[in-house]
Order: structure tokens, then sequence, then C-alpha cells
């Protein structure tokens, strides 16, 4: 199920775009579906935060799945492609009154609380409006989840969630609040997780705390996990679907559910990351001294990961069919010296006019973008959009 790229459609389309191929998002969303199927307790939320590509959230929302949203902007935009408010979590350090006042009129599943200043603002908002507001309280559950510093959420202490030792105080606080209604807790401890077993001291977190909360008479009737499952970055092609069917076993086996309790978990990464690419034409190739280059008209404007998290992506020539191979540092025309996708990168000999795509970029790639340098945003093109008549 390995992307194929429709390269003729290519030559049509303004460079940088986005390309997303439905045909790997759709077998991705059924093997999420086929490793849940027995499991009525699962509910799986999309991270709206990886993108926002309006057909690719229509797919999502048909395949019946929820949303997980980090603003109100991302509340509408869920709601415009269908999800059902029942099915959004909304979370984040930071709502404004605004954010928090969508997301009660609409009747979001729940907020995941983060301070006790921002559960007392729902509760208030929430009688305002003659409303309880459903909430999670997100929980720092001190678990490592041995990811990039910059993606990692769970350790103490930092801005996400409230510290364990204060969890009871705010369950009962949350309790005797008349606007309020505690549904749960709520965890999320970084994101690109690769080893799946990275879970398993989450799960017994979980149910160490859930055990706490009961001896203190409160039963909770959701969990929610969050997300951060990884995809293989190096091997799009050899692992085009992550594994789900692992990922899932983890929490079948090591967290304790309650009769009737459900678990919610909020996907981004491993949902949309391999089914999209960056597609780039090579402007120049410059013959250096020591290094030659190849100057692309993507920047990191379009994809910032590379920057910004040292983040490797898989980079193919898709036009030339030279034999000779080349060993080039690939860059951007930003005026940033941090504007690289690769050093020594061995590709086929490459042209001006070559398009080139960064591959597993359909997780905080487009979404990320910026008109740094009075750049424009680039565009993303779906199967659908550029084939119409494949499917
Ligand atoms: C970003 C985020 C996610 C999704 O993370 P992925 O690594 O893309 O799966 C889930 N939950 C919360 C609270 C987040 O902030």
């Amino acid at each position: 199920m390995s992307t194929e790229f429709p390269i003729g459609a290519f030559q049509h389309v303004a460079t940088p775009f986005y390309y997303y191929d439905t045909a790997l998002l759709r077998a991705t969303l059924a093997e999420i579906k086929r490793a849940t199927a027995d499991d009525a307790a699962f509910h799986v939320h999309y991270a709206v935060k990886a993108n926002v590509n309006p057909t690719l959230l229509r797919l999502i929302a048909e395949a019946g799945f929820g949303a997980d949203c980090v603003s109100g902007g991302e509340v509408k935009a869920a709601m415009a492609a269908g999800f059902p408010a029942d099915q959004i979590v909304f979370a984040g350090v930071g709502k404004s009154d605004w954010e928090i006042r969508l997301g009660i009129e609409a009747g979001i599943h729940s907020f995941n609380v983060e301070s006790m200043p921002e559960l007392a603002v729902i509760n208030d908002l929430a009688l305002r409006a003659g409303r309880r507001a459903r909430v999670a309280l997100r929980i720092n559950p001190n678990v490592d989840a041995h990811t990039h510093a910059n993606i990692t959420t769970g350790l103490n202490e930092n801005k996400f969630g409230l510290a364990m030792e204060d969890m009871e105080a705010a369950a009962k606080e949350a309790g005797s609040l008349p606007g309020i209604e505690l549904v749960g807790l709520h965890f999320h401890i970084g994101s690109q997780i690769e080893d799946v077993e990275t879970f398993v001291p989450l799960c017994e977190r979980i149910n160490d705390l859930q055990q706490r909360l009961e001896a203190a008479g409160i039963s909770l009737p959701s969990l929610n996990v969050g997300g951060g499952l990884g995809i293989d970055y190096r091997n799009p092609d050899e692992h085009p679907v992550p594994d789900f069917a692992g990922y899932f076993e983890v929490f079948r086996r090591h967290l304790h559910l309650r009769p009737g309790q459900s678990l919610h978990f909020e996907l981004g990464r491993s949902v949309v990351g391999q089914c999209g690419s960056l597609v780039s034409r090579v402007l120049y190739v410059k013959e250096g001294h020591q290094k030659k280059f190849l100057i692309l008209d993507a920047g990191f404007t379009d994809l910032v990961r590379p920057a910004l998290y040292q983040a490797h992506h898989e980079i193919e020539n898709l036009t030339s069919r030279e034999s000779r191979k080349e060993t080039y540092d690939v860059v951007g025309p930003i005026c940033e010296s941090s504007d690289v996708f690769a050093h020594g990168l061995t590709l086929p000999a490459g042209h001006r006019g070559d398009l080139v795509a960064l591959r597993s970029a359909g997780a905080y790639g487009e979404v990320m973008a910026s008109s740094y340098n009075c750049r424009p945003l680039p565009k993303g093109y779906t199967t659908e959009d550029l084939c119409p008549d494949a499917e």
C-alpha cells in the first residue's frame, strides 16, 4: 500500500505543494477500525492539529472517528467537516473565554482541563450559559516518552496538566462545582513514540491513580490516554501503516478498565503522517568546492520539522532517470542557515526542474507552514483533487 505519485498530474500544479494519498489514508483508517473492532469501549479521536485539510477531515469523520481539538478554530473546523460535537474533546493550557463558550454551546464531549483556574472559569461560563460542562482532568503522569525534548509533555513539571499529587483535590473540587460534570482523567505523554512498550508505564500509572480516586469514593466514566504513536520516517514504503494492533494491545493488556468505562485515544501523526508528501521542484544544482547542493523551491516555511526538531524526512527525486548518483545537501531558499532538509544525501543526479518528494509529511507539515519572507503558503491537494477519476 505504498504511495504512488501521479506525476503526470503534478506537472500542472504550482510547487511547492502538499500531496495527500487518500487511498493510503483510507487503508490507515480501516486498519485502526479493524484493530479496535472488538472493543466497544475504545473511542479514537483524530488530533485535528496534525492536519486540517478539509478532504482529509471529511474522510476521517465519515469513517466514524471523533476529534481532538486544541483551539476554538479547530473545534469549528472539526464541526464543519462533520465530526459530531459530542465526539469532540478539547485540550489546551490556555483556552480563551470564547473558546470555552463555543465548546459549551456546541455540547462537546469534554474539556481536558489543564489547571485549577481553568476549571473555575469553565464552571462560571457553563453556569452563565445554563449548562453543565463535561470535563476530564489532564494529569501529568511523570512518564518518560523517550522522544525529542520539544515533543515530550508528560514529565514533571511543565505547562501541561495537573500534578499527580493535586489530582484528588482537583477531582473533589470538580465534583463540588455545579457547572461541572467530571467525566474522567486525561493523559498525553508526548509524540512520535516509536516503541509501544513506552505506554506500559503510563497504563500502570493510570491504574494506580484510578485506585486512589476510587478509595476516595470517586469513580470515572471514562479515561483518555492521549496520542503519540509514532511513524517510520525512515521507511515510509515498508511501513506505510503504523502498528495499530500492537499499540491497542498494550492498553488492552495493561490498563484496567472498569465495567462500562470508555477509553479514549487521540491519534494525530499516526493517522495522517504517512499519507502526505511535500512536493517541490529543484531550482538549481549548485556545485560548490566541497559539496553539491540541490536548491529546492520549498523551505522551512513549508515544512518546519527538520529545522525545528532535527526531524528526518526521506527525500525522493520523482523525475530523474539518471543511474549516476551524487551526494547533495538538500536546501531551501529561505535566508536562514537552518533551512536544510538533508546533509550529504545520495540521490540520482538531479537537474533543474526535477520534482522532489519529501515523504511522511502529512502530520505537522502544512499546518505549521508560515509566510516568513513573504512566501505564499503551500496548498494541499488530495488524490481526489488531482485525479478525480482515480477511485
Ligand atoms: C498533539 C496532541 C495529540 C496528538 O499527538 P500525536 O503524536 O500526533 O498522536 C493528542 N493529544 C493531545 C492533548 C495533543 O496535544
